[in-house]
């Protein structure tokens, strides 16, 4: 495409801003965030060939404009762009939720325009410019979930900027993408906040012990308890009602396994451990999760050896 306008130069926005760049996937790109110190890093790593904090002006020419802002945002965002960008381009965006995007921006999209919402099944615990990569959507799912009727040519262009980052495409309706993200993104999230939050605020066990014997399996939960917490605030308040389903579905499976511990029932934890452990396979298998040990950290380097005298 000629230009790419994308807003919110965080980890996924300056994470496709440096693989279009790399890929060879826009002739120009437009970087538009609100944050001025967010728009000198993208300047200074030089991230795109035009930076504005005016979403309006930024998005004018664009042919694709990808909306990388919070969930919260987006509609704030599209409100903002409104009856500025030109007929027959295309908008999108990268929310983790989708039911909730698409009624934001359903109201303000001008006439012409065609709205195609998607989401990179990728990311990491890290935010802002600096922690993007070219190689993040590498391999990587990336669910678009057009309205019924969309036209079949934007959805082709997203498509295409998303197979040319490496991604692999598929399309789905907004509800079924909010009910599955829920159960394999949103609810482990809220897990790792809750357990990591309840390990902080044990009385018992004080903090720095926590944190020396994290290897226990708590360790991995703190990598994702890490996350951008503005993010997933928005993230449970805008996917409320399939969060809270899953969530009384995973209250029930948490009491019977309680039940088992207390009645002794070792054969019902053991083939529920025998049926998690063959999903772990199954995603090795699809390539979508390292075999190696220990997710192939290796050892952590030995800490420098003591010059006491
Ligand atoms: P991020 O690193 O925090 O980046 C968001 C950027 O958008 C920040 O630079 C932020 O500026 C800027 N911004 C916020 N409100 C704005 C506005 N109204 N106008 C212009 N810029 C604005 O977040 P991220 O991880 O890239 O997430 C962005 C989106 O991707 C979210 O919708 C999220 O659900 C989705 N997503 C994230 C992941 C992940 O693993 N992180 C994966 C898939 C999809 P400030 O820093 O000043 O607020």
């Amino acid at each position: 495409m000629r230009r790419l306008a994308i807003v919110g130069l965080g980890l996924i926005g300056s994470s496709i801003a440096r693989g279009a760049r790399q890929y060879g996937l826009a002739d120009t790109i437009v970087a538009i965030d609100a944050d001025a110190g967010v728009r000198d890093r993208v300047r200074a790593l030089g991230l795109a060939d035009h930076v504005t904090g005016d979403a309006a002006e930024g998005v004018a020419e664009a042919d694709l404009v990808i909306l990388c802002v919070p969930v919260g945002a987006v509609g704030a965002v599209a409100a903002a762009i409104e009856g500025r960008m030109k007929p027959g381009s295309v908008l999108s965006d990268v929310g983790s939720v989708k039911g909730s995007v698409v009624a934001a921006v359903a109201p303000v999209l001008s006439a012409g325009v065609a709205f195609v919402p998607g989401h990179p099944v990728a990311g990491t615990e890290y935010s802002g410019p600096d922690s993007g990569f070219s190689t993040l959507f590498s391999g990587r799912w990336c669910i678009l979930t057009p309205p019924e009727g969309t036209d079949e040519a934007a959805v082709a262009t997203v498509r295409r900027l998303w197979e040319g980052l490496g991604a692999i495409v598929e399309t789905m309706t907004p509800e079924h993408h909010d009910l599955v993200l829920a159960i394999t993104s949103h609810v482990p999230h809220l897990i790792a906040y809750n357990i990591v939050g309840t390990a902080a605020d044990l009385e018992a066990v004080t903090q720095s012990e926590v944190i020396k014997f994290s290897a226990g399996g708590f360790r991995d939960f703190t990598r994702i308890a890490a996350s951008d917490p503005t993010m997933w605030r928005d993230v449970f308040l805008t996917n409320k009602d399939a969060v809270l389903e899953m969530l009384g579905r995973f209250n029930e499976d948490l009491a019977a396994l309680a039940r088992a511990i207390r009645w002794g029932d070792g054969e019902a934890l053991h083939d529920l451990f025998t049926r998690t452990r063959a999903i772990r396979r199954g995603i090795v298998a699809m390539g979508q999760e390292t075999a190696e040990p220990d997710f192939g950290r290796g050892r952590p380097a030995p800490a420098a050896p003591r010059n006491d005298p």
